[in-house]
């Protein structure tokens, strides 16, 4: 059972029925069928199916691989972002900084609090950049 491979590698129970943590890690339900993948940086790393038996430790496996690419991400974002907003550091090596932060695949989220069609309402999570509607 999915639970029992989460407990076996660490995870432990948070909320009854159903939230699990390891760390930073959290996975929680979206929907009956669907499970979201959180970590401290990213509030929605990646959905992923709920697993049947067979694929249930594999899945364990792939929800840790994700949440260690998004925190290995969010900690070279966060030294990328350093060397951009050094002004000590060489000008060459800044502006090959901010040129790598600007490269983003984008995970769009919303932002509840921000009303419907208003600016900043769909948000880039990695970059910050805000969607234009
Ligand atoms: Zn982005």
């Amino acid at each position: 059972m999915f639970a029992d491979d989460l407990k076996r590698h660490g995870w432990t129970e948070i909320v009854d029925l159903w939230k699990y943590a390891k760390g930073d890690w959290k996975v929680h339900f979206d929907t009956s069928s669907w499970l979201i993948v959180e970590t401290k940086s990213n509030p929605r790393v990646f959905d992923v199916h709920v697993p049947g038996d067979y694929e249930s430790s594999w899945t364990v496996n792939l929800i840790e691989h994700l949440c260690q690419m998004e925190d290995e991400r969010h900690r070279f974002r966060e030294v990328l972002e350093k060397i951009r907003d050094d002004k000590t550091a060489n000008p060459t090596t800044r502006s090959r900084a901010e040129e790598a932060l600007e490269q983003c695949y984008h995970t769009w989220l919303v932002n509840l609090k921000v009303a419907e069609g208003q600016p900043g309402r769909v948000y880039c999570q990695i970059c910050k950049q805000i969607k234009n509607q």
